[in-house]
Formats: C-alpha cells, structure tokens, sequence
C-alpha cells in the first residue's frame, strides 16, 4: 500500500500508464494532489472512475496531515502547526513569513520541516533533542506538511515560497527519505518549487553531506556549528564527538565546490555558553576565507532554561566576525511567544500544556 504523494511523477506514469490509462491521467492525478484539495482517493477530482478504481484494487491512498493545534504569533507572521501524521504520530511544521514592499500581499513563506518525529543528535538546547528519537519521516509525510499550508495559504492567495528541512529531526540521518522529498517538493510537475528555494540544516553527518553533493542539486546547505572548538560543541551537541569542527569546515567547503552553492554556518547563540567576544575571534579565525557565511540565531528560550544574550552582545558579537572578515547576519527572532523553536509544541501537549480543544 502506497500513498499516492509517495509516487514522484515518473513513477505515477508508470503506474498510470500499466493500468492500461494514458499518461496524461499521471498528470490530472497531480494536479489533483498538489494544486488540488484531494485529502482521499474520493476527493481525487477529474479522473475517471476505472483509475481510481485501480488505485483502490492496488492499495494506494492519498495521505494527509491532520491538524490537531495551530498557534499564530502576535505579529501574524509565524504560525506554527502541530500535526498529526496517519499513524498517530505528532510532529511540527512552522511557517514563517517575511512582509514584501507591496504591503505584505505576497509575502516569503517560508515552510519549516520536520523529517523525523523526535531526534537522536540530543543538542542540549533543543526541545525536540530532549524528547528523544521516536521514527523517522516518510517523503510522503514530509511532502504532506508543505502540502497542508500550501492549501492554508492558496485561501489567502499567497503560496509557499521556500521549504527549509530544519524542523523536528536531523535530515541528514534520514537521508533517502529526504532525498525523495526534496525531488517531490521540487519536481516541475509535482510541487514545483525552485531547487535553489529549498535548504537543508544539518549538525553535520559527513557522508551524507558528500552523498548530497554528488547528487547535483541546488539545494542550499546549512550546517549548526553552535561553537568554533570542538569541547564546546561536544557539550552543545553531544552526538557530534566524532566530527570536528575542521571536518565541517572541510565539508562546506566541497559542498560548495562541488553544488556552486555558498554553505551557511548556523551558531545559535546561548546566553553566557557560546557568546563570549573571544569564542567570537575563534570562529573568525575558524572560518575566513572558507567562503561559508554565518547566520548568528538567539536562542529562544527553552524547557532547558537557556536564554538568548543581550542584544548588545549579540551585535558585538556579529561585529566581530565581520571585522575578522567572515559574512554573517543576524537572523530575526521569529515566534517566540508561541515556542517556535522545534519540539517545543509537542513538549507543551506532552505535558498537558496546551489543550486538544482544537482537534
Ligand atoms: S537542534 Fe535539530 S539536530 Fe539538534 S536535537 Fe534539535 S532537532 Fe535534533
């Protein structure tokens, strides 16, 4: 039995075309999915009885996410969602959009993720590391989670711009499955967002970032680095021992050698952990001339009791690294009233924080 989104446009065409139909079906079946509102083979609008007929004789279905609770900052411009996958299992996705010059009409939407329930990689500051690894995504649930807010956007007239793979999970340890994601997202007949629109955030899984690289695509890469030295980051990210941080220098280097595409170094900034201006100096050193470029993340707080910084030493900080001529920028802190870093919605309804009022 097969979820229909599992099926990338190739592949329906032989199952479509093996039925005896004509590819043209494969075409309208797509439509269906991804511009549509198909939830079930029934709401499967403009094909013929005797293919949908073949789908059900051959156990194919069209998955969905459920929604079970939505919460929407008090600017308006992230929402996160806490979804149910068909199993049961409950996962994150975030949307967070970036107001354009004609007045916020076509904003960036920016779809944040997830790629497995929970997360083995254990970073310290992390809700979603602290709950542990549950499963791993299929493409087709990930794929679902887009699928859903492109729905929720189409009423507003707006669509989703950019995908980012940084939500609940490390991608990278879920390599096929997000490898067949990131080509569903991306094909021109299936989603058909641009390559160069979709980023993939990993802590670092060396071989699959060279697999990656091999696989020609524009994908943007973004590597959580958190500290210049590799006895901070053991304690940041406590997976990480066998990689340095060299080896992930290394890495984004071939990366972009290899893809064409510049690698983003993402340092979450913690409070009196990794925000000192000497550790500032290490990471310059550690990083110019690599060609990389920092996104420097205050941290939102967390269950762990960790804190962003001050604003002002987070400027210093920033400042640091440009006069030690590395490229970076400061991310926005999107969201955090509403706990919009990963696992933080699904360990509130863990314990009974948030209600099921919604469902
Ligand atoms: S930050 Fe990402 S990689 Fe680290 S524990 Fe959380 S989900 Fe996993």
């Amino acid at each position: 039995m097969s979820d229909l989104y599992r099926f990338l446009p190739e592949e329906l065409d032989t199952v479509v075309t093996g039925g005896g139909h004509p590819r043209y079906r494969a075409d309208q079946v797509l439509h269906g999915l991804y511009q549509g509102s198909a939830v079930d083979l029934q709401s499967l609008a403009g094909i013929p009885a005797t293919l949908r007929a073949l789908f059900f004789e051959q156990g194919h279905s069209v998955g969905s996410a459920g929604e079970v609770r939505r919460v929407v900052s008090d600017d308006g411009e992230t929402t996160k969602l806490l979804l149910r996958m068909g199993d049961g299992t409950l996962i994150e996705t975030v949307l967070m959009q970036y107001p354009d010059e004609d007045g916020g009409k076509h904003p960036r939407s920016t779809v944040c993720v997830s790629t497995q329930a929970g997360c083995a990689m254990g970073c310290v500051f992390c809700a979603t590391g602290q709950m542990g690894f549950e499963r791993n995504l299929r493409a087709e649930e990930v794929v679902a989670q887009v699928v859903h807010i492109s729905r929720a956007l189409r009423e507003r007239e707006q669509h989703v711009t950019n995908v980012v793979f940084m939500g609940m999970g490390e991608p990278l340890a879920n390599y096929p499955e997000t490898l067949r994601a990131v080509k569903l997202l991306t094909h021109p007949r299936a989603f058909g967002l641009g390559q160069r629109s979709v980023t993939i955030s990993t802590v670092g899984v060396l071989r699959s970032i060279e697999r990656l690289a091999e696989e020609k695509l524009q994908v943007g890469l973004a590597i959580s680095l958190h500290a210049p030295n590799d006895d901070l980051r053991r304690r940041l990210v406590p997976t990480a021992s066998p990689t340095s941080v060299g080896d992930l220098v290394a890495a984004a280097k071939r990366y972009a050698k290899t893809t064409g595409r510049r690698v983003t170094f993402e340092y979450a900034l913690l409070d009196g952990l990794n925000d000192s201006p000497a550790l500032a100096r290490e990471l310059a050193a550690l990083l110019v001339g690599s060609g990389t470029h920092v996104n420097l993340i205050p941290v939102n707080a967390t269950s762990g009791g960790f804190r962003p910084p001050p604003r002002g030493r987070v400027l210093a900080f920033e400042a640091i690294l440009r006069e030690g001529g590395v490229n970076c920028t400061v991310r926005v802190e999107k969201g955090a009233e509403i706990a919009a870093a990963c696992g933080q919605l699904r360990t509130d309804e863990g314990r009974g924080l948030i209600s099921a009022d919604s469902l």
